[in-house]
């Protein structure tokens, strides 16, 4: 008889031994994913083997193998798929109401996500299927090679902070925005603080400023063309201050508080 969520979770898991405490932990997309097949499933009793968790299983261990982090496809087995449904249970109100329990075994980004997606379902259909996509698509091992980023990552994930970092990086698109900003207002500058590298440096500064991304990169497609509109030029100190915290600022907010803010001796604002 196949075993149920029900049934399982009035018993202590056993985890030594498994793939759960040998593997990784879980990283924010995978358990946008899980999540996802959660409340997809939330109404029913899924079994262990149900065909969505071989399905899920398939794809993490596809996207372990795509970004380099696993060779051997064992990488998020059922098992732990399944468990990683029972973690979120935990949180869940319904199940709680039915007195039941989930796992309550876990690692604290679990809460996060739940905290986060579970109240706006469209949302996270929306984030879960853009990871799913670029899981699929052939780009995704680009994004590989992107190093230590600097960046936090962003609240849809690793997948789409490589994907953003990917898209500022491409030359091509830095040198369009340099020459659209040129074009437009005869140097560059940060479009935050007004600071001007070739302005503050004299020769040595000339050409130096960040391009960044505006649109959140999980609305894109894999492979969508990044529009030249949708970049902004920063200075590096701007650029880092917006990717800061985890919910990444936008340029507005960046700006509001530079205006509250008395203390700038070197830059001044509009
Ligand atoms: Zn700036
Ligand atoms: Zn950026």
């Amino acid at each position: 008889m196949k075993k149920r969520i029900g049934e399982l979770a009035s018993k202590p898991m056993r985890e030594k031994g498994t793939t759960v405490t040998k593997n990784a932990r879980w990283s924010r997309d995978e358990l946008i994913l899980a999540l996802d097949l959660y409340m997809e499933t939330r109404g029913r009793s899924l079994a262990k083997d149900a065909p969505e968790i071989e399905e899920l299983s398939h794809l993490l261990s596809h996207l372990g193998q795509s970004l380099g982090l696993v060779a051997a496809n064992s990488y998020r087995n059922m098992n732990g798929v399944y468990m990683k449904l029972m973690n979120f249970r935990r949180f869940d109100p319904i199940h709680a109401k039915a007195g039941k329990v989930g796992l309550a075994r876990g690692n604290k980004d679990e809460e996060h996500v739940w905290k986060l997606f579970s109240s706006d379902p469209e949302h996270l259909k929306y984030v879960a299927q853009f990871i799913r996509n670029s899981i699929k698509s052939p780009q995704t091992t680009l994004l590989q090679n992107v190093d230590d980023l600097e960046i936090e990552e962003a609240e849809e994930g690793g997948l789409a902070t490589r994907s953003h970092h990917h898209r500022e990086r491409n030359r091509q698109l830095v040198k369009k925005a340099k020459a659209r900003a040129l074009k437009l207002h005869g140097r560059l500058f940060c479009v935050v603080c007004n600071f001007d590298f070739s302005a503050y440096y004299g020769d040595i500064g000339e050409g130096i400023i960040d391009v960044h991304h505006t649109k959140p990169i999980h609305t894109m497609q894999p492979g969508e063309k990044t529009k030249i509109s949708d970049l902004v030029l920063l200075c590096a100190n701007c650029h880092r201050i917006i990717h800061s915290r985890r919910k990444w600022l936008t340029v507005e907010e960046v700006r509001l508080a530079l205006k509250l803010h008395e203390y700038r001796p070197m830059v001044t604002i509009e």
